[in-house]
């Protein structure tokens, strides 16, 4: 709780609201926004409004002024976050990690920029030539993933198509020794849909060992053609282009394009070609593949830059890690597909560890405190969890169990199988289930009642989407290409098609795989939240938009997060620093100090004040239930 502002400019800390509604919380956040201040607490978690121009706050004496300090010293910034993470890290040792979340545009990227920048200005004091080194890289990195993971898209010019979570790693005087990235569900389907960005792909990339030079993909002109008897390329240009920019022969690229290699059940291997339909579908994945290849594979040379070397835990101490969290939140669109249908799982994902982690922080804290742990009830979205991926019966079983069936199975099976499935669970329906509800479609459209809000999605293109196939023979041509990086990207280009037996996972299941492992990492980790809201459509520094708010303000479940910090105890601070402050409202600590102990003086401030019941008294701090009673003494001191 930042006590430094004025009213005039809201409360800096939503658990200060009189009423836990939305009415008030939007009130404050859009009166804090016109105000010019885009950051609210609820308690430790920051809230953030993009304020769409640049804000004079970032810099040096910014920096000083949240250095070292304690976390309602200063008004809420992302500082005081970054601050929080990093003493916790320095000072107790412990793993931090820092959750950024919100919707397209919502800031998320400036805002783990601004957190990098923070880190990289506090570590470090006696420039220690090899730990700039390493700040360097850290920070650079960044650029490099832009270019390649982002786009302009109609909702923000410069949208990460891709999760992040970045350890960075530190010594035991908390400055930076490397770091690890790990890259979420990049985004490939608008390699197919959009032919202008094939050329936006046809990057140069130079390794310094080989100089050699890296190039990709497809040209969104490159067309097919059936003639009497079979399917022939349009021209032959493109392939020229696309063999010359991979290294590989002409006729292979043709080859690769037009057939597919198959084992017949005797044991016979056989080129079949393709129609015309297959062949647009096989350029497309392959497009696709060689993008998210060149992506995954730009990580990891990164990795292996960034990699903390030669650190020998009983020479150098604990190495702690702060890990920064970059992902996508809720999705709600007019058109919900299968990347939403990932994007919402991970976000259910996240709240529940949201919950679990600050609802065991603070058990954890009143334990330490010798304070009485009151239970608190809270919507536990474990179930919407289980609907997504629970083995056997979930979302995701039910779609692989659909992309493993030999036949034609359509999406619109895959949608009855899932109603067949599901049709008792709570939170899932169909148009079948419920036909009353004309805002659905038959055979198409299923909806899952998320903790965020109710999504439909259209099942269409889930399976070729889970599936994700690449012919083998895409993956040979470019195990064979001359240029050595290329050849290292593609390591299961070597196996031939006999061997290549066993059915790769499924794209939902890698994903909830790597959620999965995301979590557990974060999830040993001390939380610290940063939940960003896009004030309006337009990119104006000027415009709330009160719907669309509110609208993230709902799905990002930030009332519930207010409840739960107030349930508990909305307010705790050291003794010491509560009779600092208000020790001038009580005559028994001003002008003089007649207590013997600073809890006793605490204990005759808040006797004097009348919210003795409304407080518990912890071993070394002092704990207050309703922000209220403290507004009062606010009140009081500021009119002395
Ligand atoms: P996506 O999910 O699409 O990647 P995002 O949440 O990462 O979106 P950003 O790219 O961080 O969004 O922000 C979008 C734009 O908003 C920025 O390019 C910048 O113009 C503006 N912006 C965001 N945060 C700030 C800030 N703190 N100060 C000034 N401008 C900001
Ligand atoms: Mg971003």
């Amino acid at each position: 709780m930042a006590e430094l502002e004025g009213l005039e400019f809201g409360k800096s800390d939503f658990v200060l609201l009189d009423e836990v509604n939305m009415e008030q919380f939007m009130e404050n956040l859009k009166l804090r926004f016109e105000k010019a201040r885009i950051y609210t607490f609820i308690g430790e978690v920051v809230v953030s409004v993009n304020p769409y121009k640049q804000m004079d706050i970032y810099g040096k004496e910014a920096i000083d002024a949240y250095r070292g300090r304690e976390l309602y010293e200063n008004p809420p910034h992302l500082y005081a976050v970054a601050d929080a993470a990093y003493k916790a890290m320095k000072r107790r040792a412990k793993d931090t990690c820092i959750v950024i979340s919100g919707e397209s545009g919502a800031g998320k990227t400036e805002a783990s920029k601004y957190i990098m920048q923070y880190i990289a200005a506090i570590t470090n004091p006696s420039q220690r030539a090899e730990v700039e080194s390493v700040k360097n890289v850290l920070l650079k990195s960044n650029c490099v993933l832009e270019a390649f993971g982002n786009a302009k898209t109609n909702r923000n010019d410069n949208s990460s198509r891709f999760g992040k979570y970045m350890d960075i790693n530190f010594n035991f005087n908390g400055d930076p020794t490397g770091g690890h990235i790990n890259n979420y569900l990049l985004e490939k389907v608008r390699i197919k849909f959009n032919p202008v960005i094939y050329d936006l792909y046809q990057i140069q990339f130079y390794n310094t060992r080989i100089m050699n030079c890296v190039s990709a993909t497809p040209q969104g002109n490159l067309q097919f053609e059936t003639d009497s008897e079979s399917v022939q390329v349009v021209g032959s240009e493109a392939v020229s282009h696309i063999a010359g920019l991979t290294t590989t022969e002409p006729d292979n690229v043709t080859k690769s394009l037009l057939y597919r290699t198959v084992a017949t059940g005797g044991g016979e291997v056989i080129e079949k070609g393709h129609t015309e339909k297959e062949a647009c579908f096989g350029r497309d994945a392959f497009a696709k593949a060689l993008y998210e290849r060149l992506f995954c594979w730009i990580v990891a040379r990164i990795n292996a830059v960034i990699e903390v070397k030669d650190y020998n835990p009983v020479l150098h101490g604990k190495n702690t890690v702060i890990g920064v969290l970059d992902i996508y939140g809720f999705e709600i669109f007019d058109n919900n597909s299968f990347e939403q249908f990932c994007i919402n799982y991970c976000n259910e994902k996240l709240q529940q560890l949201f919950i679990e982690l600050i609802l065991r922080q603070e058990q954890d804290e009143y334990q330490r405190e010798g304070i009485t742990w009151q239970h608190i009830d809270y919507f536990n979205n474990q179930i919407i969890v289980d609907l997504v991926e629970q083995p056997h019966k979930g979302i995701i079983s039910v779609l692989d169990e659909a992309c493993l069936t030999v036949g034609k199975v359509t999406d619109t099976i895959c949608l009855e199988s899932m109603d067949a499935k599901l049709r008792q669970h709570p939170h899932y329906t169909s148009r079948k289930l419920t036909p009353s509800d004309k805002t659905m479609e038959f055979h198409r459209d299923f909806r899952i009642r998320h903790y965020a809000g109710d999504v439909t999605y259209s099942v269409e293109g889930f399976l070729d989407k889970n599936k994700d196939p690449l012919f083998q023979d895409f993956k040979r041509l470019m195990y064979n290409s001359s240029n050595p990086v290329l050849k290292e990207m593609w390591p299961d280009g070597q196996l031939s098609i006999t061997e290549v037996t066993k059915r790769p996972l499924t794209a939902a299941t890698l994903f909830k795989n790597s959620i999965v492992a995301l979590v557990d990492k974060l999830g040993c980790k001390e939380p610290y939240y940063v939940r960003c809201i896009k004030p309006n459509e337009m990119k104006s520094p000027v415009l709330f938009d009160d719907a669309r708010c509110q609208h993230q303000v709902a799905y990002l479940g930030l009332l519930e997060n207010v409840r739960v910090r107030r349930a508990g105890f909305a307010y705790r601070q050291p003794y010491a620093r509560f009779l600092q402050r208000y020790k001038m409202t009580c005559e028994y600590t001003w002008p003089n100090h007649l207590m013997e102990t600073d809890r006793e003086a605490v204990e005759a401030i808040v006797t004097q004040h009348g919210f003795q019941d409304d407080v518990a008294y912890g071993h070394t701090k002092l704990f207050v239930r309703t922000p209220r009673s403290l507004f009062t003494l606010e009140q009081e001191r500021a009119a002395l």
